[in-house]
């Protein structure tokens, strides 16, 4: 479970720009997530809640947003929704090496008290 990890690396992150804010406790931390950043979003909620216990009085909230991974193909120019992962394009059926979004896994935004 990876995850873990990469909540603990998110909280680092998160610490670190509060308290470049002023230093107030976190209330919620919001997260891009993409379809193909190889996580399970329960597992991530579950690992979130775990490296943050402690941090503030209140919990502090998750708030996720899915991005769904797009590919470009070059022969129709466009991009499309790659669906379960599966690149291959709708409308002329090529596979495309072209992944422009998720991946993703970003810290978006932070609450602060
Ligand atoms: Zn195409």
């Amino acid at each position: 479970m990876h995850e873990l990890a990469l909540m603990e690396a998110l909280r680092e992150r998160a610490l670190e720009q509060a308290e470049r804010h002023g230093g107030g406790a976190i209330r919620s931390i919001t997260l891009r997530v993409g379809s193909l950043a190889g996580v399970e979003l329960e597992a991530l909620e579950l690992a979130f809640a775990v490296v943050m216990e402690g941090e503030g009085a209140a919990p502090v909230q998750l708030k996720i947003e899915p991005v769904v991974a797009r590919c470009f193909c070059s022969s129709c120019a466009k991009n499309f929704e790659a669906v379960d992962g599966c690149c291959e394009c709708p409308g002329c059926g090529r596979i495309s090496h072209h992944l422009v979004a998720g991946r993703e896994l970003d810290l978006v935004s932070l609450e602060l008290e």
